[in-house]
C-alpha cells in the first residue's frame, strides 16, 4: 500500500441510522437520501439551503437499511485487519450524539476481534501475542478503562515507542472470551463514569486498542519475520462539541478541552488527507499524541461518521458531512 498520497490511507463513510421513536412521534421528517452506495443527498427545502451542498460523495454511504455487518465488512474489515500484516490502523465514529457513533463502533470491534481470532486460528505456523489496553479522554485527563483507580495517567515520550501512557495496564489475551471480558470491564468502567460525571460519554474519547505480534514457528526463511503493529478503536466525543461554544466556569473548560482534541484531530486528518508534508500538529492534544503512531505515515484509517437523518438534526448532520468532506 502506497504512503503519504492523497487521502489513499483514509477510508471515509458515513452512516445514516433510522430515525429513533422520539424522531418518529413529532413527525420529525427525514431530510437525507442515500442514493447509491457512495451519495447522500439532502433533501431539505429550508431557506438557508442553498448555501450548502445538497449532494455529498464518500467511499461508502450507508443508509438506515445497512446492518453493523455491512458497514463493517465495506467501511472498516481492510483497514482493521492491517494490524495482522504489521500495518498500524485506527477505527473512528465522529458524529454528534445519540446518532449511533457507540452502537456502531461495538459491533465493529466485535466483527474485526471476531475476523482477528479466525485468522490465528488458521495461521498455526505463527505464534501470536495479543495485548488489550482501554482509555477515556475526558477533560484532557487520561484514565484507564480497566481499573477504577488509575485516573489521571501521564503521557511520556518513549524514544523507541513514541508517545506511551504511563502505568497503563496492559493485559496479554489468552483467547477471545478472555478479551470479551475485558470489553465488558470497560463498559462498565465507562459506565460508572457517566454516573459520577454527568453525562460523560457525549464528552469523553474512548480509545481501545489491540496490539498484535507475531513471528514464524519455524525458520523458513518467508516465515521467520517478526511484526508488530496495534489497531485503535475510537469512540470519539460527540461533534457538537467542535462547534458548541460554552459559558462559563467547568462547562467552558470541558468545553475548551474536548474542542481542543477534536479539532486538533479534525486538523490533524485534513492535513494527512491532503497530503501535506508539512508540520502536523499531533502534540496539540492528548488524542492525537496517543494516536500518532496510528494516523499517518504507513498507518491507515477508517472513518465512519454517524447522523441522524432527523430534519431537526440538520445543522449538525452537515457539520458531520463538512468533516466528512475535509477527512476526504
Ligand atoms: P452516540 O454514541 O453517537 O451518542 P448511540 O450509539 O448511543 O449514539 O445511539 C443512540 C441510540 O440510537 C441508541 O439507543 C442506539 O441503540 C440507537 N441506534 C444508533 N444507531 C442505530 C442504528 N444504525 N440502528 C438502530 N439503532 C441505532
Ligand atoms: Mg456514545
Amino acid at each position: 500500500m502506497a504512503s503519504g498520497g492523497k487521502g489513499e490511507n483514509i477510508l471515509v463513510s458515513v452512516r445514516v441510522r433510522p430515525r429513533n421513536e422520539k424522531e418518529k412521534a413529532r413527525n420529525d421528517i427525514c431530510d437525507w437520501e442515500c442514493v447509491n452506495n457512495t451519495t447522500i443527498i439532502c433533501n431539505s427545502n429550508l431557506p438557508e439551503r442553498s448555501l450548502f451542498p445538497s449532494t455529498y460523495t464518500f467511499d461508502k454511504v450507508f443508509g438506515f437499511d445497512s446492518p453493523t455487518k455491512q458497514v463493517y465488512e465495506d467501511g472498516a474489515k481492510e483497514v482493521a485487519l492491517c494490524v495482522l500484516n504489521g500495518i498500524n490502523s485506527s477505527i473512528f465514529a465522529y458524529g454528534q450524539t445519540s446518532s449511533g457513533k457507540t452502537y456502531t463502533m461495538c459491533g465493529i470491534t466485535g466483527f474485526a476481534m471476531d475476523d482477528i481470532f479466525c485468522y490465528i486460528e488458521k495461521h498455526k505456523e505463527r505464534e501470536f501475542t495479543l495485548k488489550f489496553s482501554a482509555i477515556e479522554i475526558y477533560n484532557e485527563a487520561v484514565r484507564d478503562l480497566l481499573s477504577e483507580y488509575n485516573n489521571q495517567l501521564r503521557l511520556l515520550d518513549d524514544p523507541e515507542r513514541g508517545t506511551v501512557v504511563e502505568k497503563l495496564i496492559e493485559e496479554t489475551i489468552r483467547d477471545r472470551a478472555h478479551l470479551q471480558e475485558l470489553l465488558s470491564v470497560c463498559e462498565t468502567q465507562r459506565k460508572i463514569g457517566e454516573t459520577s460525571l454527568n453525562e460523560t460519554s457525549s464528552r469523553s474519547h474512548q480509545i481501545l486498542r489491540l496490539t498484535i505480534e507475531s513471528s514464524g514457528r519455524d525458520y523458513s526463511p518467508e516465515n521467520s519475520s517478526t511484526l508488530a503493529a496495534s489497531v485503535c478503536f475510537v469512540d470519539l466525543a460527540g461533534s457538537e462539541r467542535a462547534s458548541q461554544t460554552l459559558s462559563a466556569g467547568t462547562r467552558l473548560k470541558e468545553g475548551c478541552h474536548i474542542n481542543r482534541s477534536l479539532l486538533t484531530l479534525g486538523t490533524v486528518i485534513r492535513k494527512l488527507s491532503k497530503g501535506k508534508n508539512g508540520h502536523i500538529p499531533y502534540r496539540d492534544s492528548k488524542l492525537t499524541r496517543i494516536l500518532q503512531n496510528s494516523l499517518g505515515g504507513n498507518a491507515r484509517t477508517a472513518i465512519i461518521c454517524t447522523m441522524s437523518p432527523a430534519r431537526s438534526h440538520v445543522e449538525q448532520s452537515r457539520n458531520t458531512l463538512l468533516f466528512a468532506t475535509c477527512a476526504k
